[in-house]
């Protein structure tokens, strides 16, 4: 084993000899002797020692206290002070500059040796002890979800990144506080401040989950739901010593959760929108085949042939809505072709775009390689005109339209993400706006049938929820991502022929 080296800081030069020679004798290397404060800060740079010998008297400016204390602040290197003074006040000094020993002049080589393992020995050990404190922190760190801990009495100890980033305190201003100051939590439905589940483990010694209905009012306001669980820290002798809490945003989970729910309610809605509709449509087939009768029966000339005209045309309007509302409870037949994707989208297209008002400008692009796919060609032009036109209606006073075709492989990791879509290959019709967007509240209704924001007589709100009705006919899925003031983004996939 290399011999320790050992620094000495002494202001009398025949005592630092003869503490050099002691110190050869033991077994050490003296790596250097300074008389002075200064000097010894120069030299620590060049000669790195294990340890320093520090007298208290010093020459020049600092005394042996100072030194240390500037030492401590820059070198991770253990000092002992070797001196003749041992009154109160040097001794309290001292010991701010937290020392490895102490030694009073006279001393025995003996204690000198032994003071100096001692001191070599818990160094080592206190650097282990800062490198496994700073592993556990750099995990803790490092953990993608929200960790704060506590002393036993709630106050926080600890919090990493993912914490600061959810909550919106810093660290350094939530340690101390009370645990509820800083994760206040409350019941999403009841709007109930919750008791952090951190002093229920702690009281219990049990690890508490709190998975539903839990949201997080971060500092600045902002609410965020989330999935947390409390466990107590536990010593060596089985006392509770402070708390742990995991947290994790899960926001995307509950919308999915969300989307779900809405997905069985359209279902339902579906099924009960296509039993009137049919029934509906049976009665309008007799409206218009007497009305009609009645009409030819009729000179034209006639007042009364005029207003059968008009039974006639409230009939055919009545009879598209029922129509609309059939294809969304997916009750029409489709009958799929393949087609060219790309040249579908293009003639549907080239229709649609003499009907756009000059304020929008408008761009297409199409993806190269998304080849043919099995569509119902009309059914197809109606979800795209729909599209549009909602598009269009988004951007009263202009603003940018993308029409785009995609191709997509979906993987299964994807699949998590977004519910209900299989791998695969998918060929994706994409139609932006840069128009009104929608709220939260205007998407949780989108697709249901008869919702609109529009004034009467504009929208029916049908066209989404006949969207959907195709888009599920055809195997395919449609997602909608939209923020207010921002536009609007429609992403509708179809599986691509193999
Ligand atoms: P309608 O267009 O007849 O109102 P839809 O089912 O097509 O019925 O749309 C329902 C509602 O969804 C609209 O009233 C509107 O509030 C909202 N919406 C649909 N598409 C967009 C869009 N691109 N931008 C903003 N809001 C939209
Ligand atoms: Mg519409």
């Amino acid at each position: 084993m290399n011999k320790p080296r050992v620094f000495i800081t002494e202001d009398e030069r025949l005592v630092a000899i003869s503490l050099q020679w002691k110190l050869n004798s033991l077994g050490y290397d003296v790596v250097g002797i300074a008389s002075s404060g200064q000097e010894t800060i120069e030299k620590i740079i060049e000669t790195h020692p294990d340890l320093i010998l520090m007298d208290i008297k010093l020459k020049g400016s600092l005394d042996g206290i100072e030194t240390a204390d500037q030492l401590r602040s820059k070198f991770d290197i253990p000092i002992i002070y070797l001196t003749a003074y041992d009154d109160d006040a040097t001794l309290q000094r001292a010991k701010i500059t937290e020392p490895f020993g102490y030694l009073l002049k006279p001393y025995q080589a003996r204690d000198l040796r032994t003071t100096i393992e001692m001191a070599l020995y818990k160094h080592t050990i206190d650097r282990e002890l800062k490198a496994k404190e700073q592993w556990s922190q750099a995990t803790l760190s490092s953990i993608g979800e929200g960790v704060v801990t506590t002393d036993i009495h709630g106050k926080v100890t600890f919090m990493n990144s993912v914490a600061e980033q959810l909550t919106q305190w810093l660290q350094t201003e939530a340690v101390g506080r009370e645990i509820s100051k800083v994760l206040n939590l409350v019941n999403v439905k009841s709007g109930q401040t919750i008791a952090n589940p951190i002093m229920t483990a702690m009281a219990t010694k049990q690890v508490v989950n709190q998975a539903e209905d839990t949201m997080l009012i971060a500092k600045d306001g902002r609410t965020i739901p989330i999935d947390n669980s409390g466990a107590p820290i536990i010593d060596d002798q089985g006392q509770v010593n402070g708390g742990v809490l995991v947290f994790r945003d899960v926001t995307e989970r509950r919308e999915l959760e969300e989307q779900l729910h809405q997905s069985k309610k359209l279902e339902a809605l579906g099924q009960l929108a296509a039993g009137v509709a049919h029934h509906f449509n049976n009665l309008l087939t007799s409206i218009i085949g007497y009305a009609t009768f009645a009409k030819d029966t009729l000179p034209k000339d006639q007042l009364a042939a005029n207003d059968l005209e008009r039974v006639l045309e409230a009939s055919g309007k009545a009879a598209t809505l029922t129509h609309q509302l059939l294809a969304f409870a997916r009750q029409e037949q489709i009958q799929p072709h393949l087609t060219d994707f790309n040249l579908l989208v293009k003639k549907i297209w080239d229709n649609l775009i003499d009907s756009i008002q000059a304020s929008i400008s408008c761009r297409v692009v199409f993806a190269p390689d998304v080849g043919a796919v099995k569509l119902d060609t009309s059914q197809f032009e109606q979800l795209l005109t729909h599209l549009v036109d909602n598009a269009c209606d988004a951007m009263p006073t202009g603003g940018q339209l993308i029409v785009e075709t995609q191709k997509a492989w979906i993987q299964e990791a994807y699949c998590d993400q977004i519910i209900d879509i299989p791998p695969g290959e998918y060929a994706l019709l994409i139609v932006t706006d840069t128009g009104l967007g929608m709220t939260d509240e205007v998407k949780a209704h989108l697709f249901e049938p008869f919702f609109t924001t529009k004034p009467v007589g504009q929208g029916t709100g049908l066209g989404l929820a006949t969207c959907l009705g195709i888009v599920k006919q055809h195997h395919g899925h449609i997602f909608l991502q939209s923020s207010p003031k921002e536009g609007t983004c429609v992403k509708v996939f179809f599986p691509a022929q193999p």
